[in-house]
């Protein structure tokens, strides 16, 4: 069975309201493409605009973290329901810049995991090595724990519909994209993790997508890797070429 490719924008702390909205009437027509699904995780702020911008045309809508209580006093944070409500179908969970700078843990990512289910939205979970652990010979040690307590819980089922970010630390906002045999070792080495966790069927439906400096450049190639089914895109998502990406054949 063939996966579906998913290309997704993370848009990071980038565009207010109306920039956002003007953005996305920008790269509507340029990521019209069917055979591929097209998701804009955006900041919290940009969710109702874009949403509403993005009606009646190919495009998801993301939001990029999450809580995982459903209610109360936690100001400051976004509840699940919140993001249903305001017509959210992913969530980023893990990025490296939420656990270098917001204490994000592999607990804590779980809990969101688990709650992002709950509610039906898809995660899009990241995982991904810095330098030093990749000259230590660490990489696949390192991501093994990040998906296997990520994961904990979740049932194959769940899994199945499941999104794997990986990115390497040290390839994201530099410039420097892994090199595809790097992203394909890492990708395949993460759907085998996921087979020993739950079974073969379930590693062969869930998507495990590339982040990391992805430009139109190296987007086809990486994602015409067997196990890199999309990727998910910081910088370059802001901008036109975002259209070449996800017309990356
Ligand atoms: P980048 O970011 O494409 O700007 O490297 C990717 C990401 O952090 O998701």
């Amino acid at each position: 069975m063939a996966r579906r490719k998913i290309v997704a924008g993370n848009w990071k702390m980038n565009m207010t309201p109306s920039e956002a909205v003007e953005l996305v009437n920008t790269l509507k027509p340029l990521v019209a493409n069917e055979e591929v699904d097209v998701v804009f995780c955006v900041p919290a702020i940009d969710i109702i605009p874009v949403v509403e911008a993005c009606k009646g045309t190919n495009i998801q809508v993301g939001a990029e973290n999450m809580y995982y209580e459903e209610k109360g006093a936690y100001t400051g944070e976004i509840a699940p329901n919140m993001l249903t409500d305001a017509g959210v179908k992913y969530v980023v969970l893990g990025h490296s810049e939420r656990r270098e700078y917001f204490a994000e843990t592999n607990e804590t990512v779980n809990k969101k995991m688990l709650k992002a289910f709950e509610h039906g939205i898809t995660p899009i979970m990241c995982c991904g090595e810095t330098l030093e652990q990749r000259e230590q010979g660490v990489t696949m040690d390192f991501i093994r724990q990040q998906v296997k307590v990520g994961f904990q819980g979740v049932t194959a089922d769940q899994a199945k519909t499941a999104v794997i970010a990986y990115e390497p630390i040290w390839a994201i906002g530099t410039g420097k994209t892994a090199t595809t045999e790097q992203a394909q070792e890492v990708c395949a080495d993460i759907r085998a993790c996921i087979a020993e966790v739950y079974d073969q069927a379930t590693a062969e439906a869930i998507r495990i997508q590339y982040g990391g400096s992805v430009n139109a450049k190296t987007a086809p190639e990486l994602f015409a890797q067997n196990d890199i089914d999309g990727g998910l895109v910081g910088g370059a998502s802001l901008k036109p070429d975002f259209g070449q990406i996800v017309n990356y054949k």
